[in-house]
């Protein structure tokens, strides 16, 4: 019983044979999957809205502008997320946020685009899906500064220390853990797995991104995020199944979805 909080069907690694990653996923006890809309044009907000929609049963899905691509996000691209946030089958806004590590926009250029975000989640009364890389304290501060806490989220693929995810959790984020947790050297974001509260606590493959260990540099997929689960129980103390079922809980609330 396991919820991939956060992966990106609609990239062409994964698209190419979706069908066999779904029922992989499936196999691994995946039953529920929410796919991240990274729109940079117009045309392309719609592209995880589609995927939720032909499996509308167990995959939700979410519309938002990167920060590498912030610099893309003008009026008519702000206009088309607010509308497909409309969608029923959207259950956040984002991934918005700042990534101060690859700048592939410039940093005012995301910090625009995340308030932006930040604005139209609050107008959609919809919660939001954090990216902050090497920028904890500039994600804060906007996140405050923006009354970010009216909607709350999810800080996802959790790459800091867990002072910092305490710190999000005052403003209604909770972490959701990527398969860095089960790099031998993550000790930070292994020690803020372990310390983060039960109720705030998400799973997520990030895929095709950063597979875990034992499929470290592989294409990452949906079923994978077992891997990751059985390593965060294993450094909380924790039963494997009541921690997928506690966390599953958890996605299903902040998404607010039935179940
Ligand atoms: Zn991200
Ligand atoms: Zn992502």
């Amino acid at each position: 019983m396991l919820f991939d909080t956060h992966c990106h069907l609609d990239d062409p690694r994964l698209h190419q044979e979706l069908d066999a990653v779904l029922e992989r996923a499936k196999e691994a006890g995946v039953r529920r999957i929410t796919t991240i809309g990274c729109a940079h044009d117009v045309a392309s907000v719609s592209s995880a809205i589609d995927i939720a929609h032909r499996h509308s049963d167990w995959i939700s899905a979410t519309v938002g502008v990167h920060p590498h691509d912030a610099k893309e996000l003008d009026d008519a691209l702000c206009d088309a997320i607010r509308t497909a946030g409309t969608d029923s089958s959207v259950v956040a806004i984002g991934e918005t946020g700042l990534d101060f590590h690859y700048d592939h926009s410039p940093r005012d250029a995301q910090i625009d685009a995340f308030r932006m975000q930040i604005a139209i989640a609050k107008e959609l009364k919809k919660p939001l899906i954090i990216h902050t890389r090497s920028a904890p304290e500039e994600t804060l501060r906007v996140l405050r500064e923006e009354r970010a806490s009216d909607v709350g989220g999810i800080i996802h693929c959790f790459s800091e220390d867990a002072p910092f995810a305490a710190a999000a959790l005052d403003l209604g984020f909770v972490s959701s853990f990527s398969g860095i947790v089960t790099f031998s050297k993550a000790i930070e974001v292994q020690e803020a797995a372990r310390r983060q509260p039960a109720d705030a606590l998400l799973i997520e493959t990030d895929a095709p991104y950063l597979a875990p260990s034992p499929k470290r540099g592989k294409r990452n997929e949906p079923a994978y995020v077992a891997h990751t689960a059985k390593r965060i129980a294993e450094l909380r103390g924790e039963d494997p199944e009541s921690l997928a079922e506690v966390s599953y809980d958890n996605a299903i609330r902040i998404f607010r979805l039935q179940d």
